[in-house]
């Protein structure tokens, strides 16, 4: 039952060639210390999206939304659960070569640590449990989002995979008129916007 959560990252080493792709490979160890990070990366791959990752354990739990977040609790973005990636990528920005998985530009757009407020018939469980349920709840401590997020997971599938919603939750930092991804579209971690990442590391 704990194989499902920590699937590992063969299925995401396997997709890359290291030798091409400047992505990482693997998490230095004084790096695996560190606990709760997340991060939500702009791809302008063949479809733009926002790739979400939640740290559980050692690895980033992967979600690719492709509206990206929305601070309005009424909105429901699709979230597409995909590969674990190691928690070094959550620093990663630039450029994956041409004709490699996941071709094309990578932004830092928010990053930051979260608060697990996952509950079950009202008591608090670990993300672990709360993901293989298929219902997270965390609050986000990052530079662009702040305040309580949910990750549920739905009966409906898309293209074959069972689809997860993020969804704002209500509290003091929810916003209904703000669009975080259209006001703040510069990489937290470099101040560049997608067009300069291309241009510095093409
Ligand atoms: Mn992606």
């Amino acid at each position: 039952m704990k194989r499902h959560v920590t699937q590992g990252l063969s299925r995401y080493r396997n997709r890359r060639d290291f030798k091409q792709s400047p992505e990482p490979h693997r998490t230095p160890r004084q790096n695996l210390k560190r606990k709760n990070r997340f991060v939500i990366q702009k791809h302008a791959a063949r479809n733009l999206h926002y790739d979400f990752r939640l740290q559980v354990g050692n690895v980033l739990k992967s979600w690719a939304v492709p509206k990206g977040p929305s601070i309005n609790p009424a909105d429901k973005r699709l979230a597409i659960p995909t590969d674990d990636h190691p928690l070094a990528y959550a620093t990663f920005e630039g450029v994956i070569p041409k004709d490699n998985y996941g071709a094309g530009v990578v932004m830092v757009w928010d990053i930051g640590t979260y608060k697990n407020i996952t509950k079950h018939d009202g008591k608090a469980i670990s993300m672990a449990r709360g993901y293989r349920e298929g219902h997270l709840e965390f609050e986000l401590y990052g530079k662009k989002l702040r305040g309580k997020f949910a990750l549920v997971q739905t009966e409906s599938k898309y293209k074959g995979k069972q689809y997860w919603l993020l969804v704002k939750m209500r509290d003091t930092h929810e916003d209904r008129r703000r669009k975080p991804i259209v006001s703040q579209q510069r990489s937290v971690l470099t101040d560049r916007t997608m067009d300069q990442i291309k241009r510095d590391e093409s």
